[in-house]
């Protein structure tokens, strides 16, 4: 590649022919190369750029509608011959309840009842399964006045922290910060003029309560929608960065963004760019992502690609499904890109002609009986003597089957031999173990 000896700030104005572009520097201030490559190639090019002492950081631009987004930075690492992300997105941190969002507060957990607001019953017993299950954060559907007795039931009930979901009635704010909700979702655009949202904010202010402006594609103001002709990315973060002017203007700053979509591609591009845009804590999500396999695959690539890129602080999965298997999927999701520590992370083989048990029920029994188990290791089910214990090494725990049989392996090392129908307890007691 030719080397390049333009100033950064000119390339990032005046560069517009892809979507995705690497810039890498031997300092901030001067670009040694532009490469318009797979982050894989880009590594290999400022490895030996990097032998050279040329290069040790790079900047990979979005490009949206000819205007470049610095989007993530990367440093090269020697030991490790890659390019590695530099860093979290540095975000305002915001209190909700007894939890934060935004700055280097863990990613929390966020999910949503789908019983009915005036079944006070089923609401709390619902909000105390998602407790249970790991859930951070609930949020619950406040559409009038008689929902508002919800918040201080499930306030009683959980420990977690309550959002209150509202929509266009500005009063249900005020009433449900009055009940002592943690957080409050609502668009300040919609529930009509200045002192409505003036209320909202000092009825906020006054109690700490944070405010989530929350925008998807079907929510976009009319007048956005004639300027973009759809809801694009670039529309939705236009919504939203309007809503939330609304809040500024009467000084309020402890706020939640979130622009949910259902195509992965237009969520992904609007959380990039608002995350260029702004510092406010962003909420991620795929909304009406579909039923639980569809929905998980959809959360796991939008939200899994902004939380690669150090974009996000907060996460809810959508799924039509219950609210509980939103839980165990962002969990999963979380722990699968390595953020989440703690819990099981589970490894199984795909199975192959040398499998002589039934793994895949036992695999499936294993993980449903480890779903609620905080441990963090590593356990592996894997179908074969011959490959198992050495594909799964890294395991601390595991078992590899035989003819009709199975061994449980830890760390790599044979612990016994077990006949099939003994693998699981023999595998969790050993489980239990440690
Ligand atoms: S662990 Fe054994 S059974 Fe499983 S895929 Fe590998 S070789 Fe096949």
């Amino acid at each position: 590649m030719k080397k390049q000896t333009h100033k950064k700030q000119d390339l990032l104005t005046n560069r517009t022919n892809s979507r995705l572009c690497f810039y890498a520097f031997s300092s901030l201030d001067s670009v040694l190369s532009v490469c318009e490559y797979s982050e894989h190639t880009l590594g290999e090019k400022l490895a030996k750029k990097n032998r050279e002492n040329l290069v040790n950081q790079a900047l990979m631009c979005y490009n949206y509608n000819n205007i470049l987004y610095p989007v993530k930075a990367y440093w090269f690492d020697e030991t490790k011959g890659r390019l590695l992300l530099m860093e979290r997105r540095k975000s305002r941190k915001v209190k909700v309840g007894n939890l934060y969002i935004g700055g280097d507060a863990p990613i929390t957990i966020q999910s949503m009842l789908n019983t009915p607001s005036t079944d006070i019953e089923g609401s709390v017993a619902q909000a105390k399964a998602l407790e249970a299950a790991g859930c951070e954060i609930i949020r619950a559907a406040v559409p009038d006045m008689p929902a508002v007795r919800l918040i201080a039931a499930l306030k009683e009930a959980v420990s977690v922290p309550i959002v209150a979901d509202i929509h266009f009635d500005y009063k249900l704010a005020l009433e449900s910060a009055a009940a002592g909700v943690d957080k409050i979702r609502i668009n300040p655009g919609n529930i009509g003029d200045e002192s409505r949202v003036k209320a909202v904010v000092e009825a906020c202010r006054q109690r700490n309560i944070p405010i989530r402006v929350g925008v998807n594609s079907g929510s976009v103001e009319k007048s956005i929608l004639a300027k973009y002709g759809a809801p694009t990315a670039e529309a939705l973060v236009e919504s939203a960065l309007y809503h939330v002017s609304l809040l500024e203007k009467f000084d309020f700053y402890d706020t939640v963004i979130s622009m949910k979509s259902s195509t992965v591609q237009t969520m992904v591009e609007s959380y990039r760019l608002a995350a260029e845009r702004c510092d406010y804590p962003l909420h991620l999500g795929v909304t009406e992502a579909g039923t639980e396999r569809m929905g998980l695959i959809k959360s796991a690539a939008g939200l899994g690609s902004l939380l690669m890129d150090g974009i996000g602080d907060t996460v809810r999965v959508s799924l039509t499904a219950d609210p509980v298997r939103e839980v165990y999927a962002a969990k999963d999701i979380l722990r699968g890109l390595d953020i989440r520590k703690g819990g099981i992370q589970f490894v199984s083989c795909p199975t192959c002609g040398r499998t002589r048990i039934n793994l895949i029920q036992l695999a499936e029994d294993v993980q449903e009986a480890l779903k609620d188990v905080n441990k963090d290791i590593k356990v592996a089910v894997m179908g074969c003597v011959v490959n198992g214990p050495g594909e799964a090494r890294e395991a601390d725990i595991g078992v590899a089957g035989g003819v009709g049989c199975g061994l449980i392996f830890k760390k790599g090392e044979v612990l016994r031999k077990v006949p099939e129908e003994e693998l699981l307890t023999e595998l969790l007691k050993e489980i239990e173990k440690l």
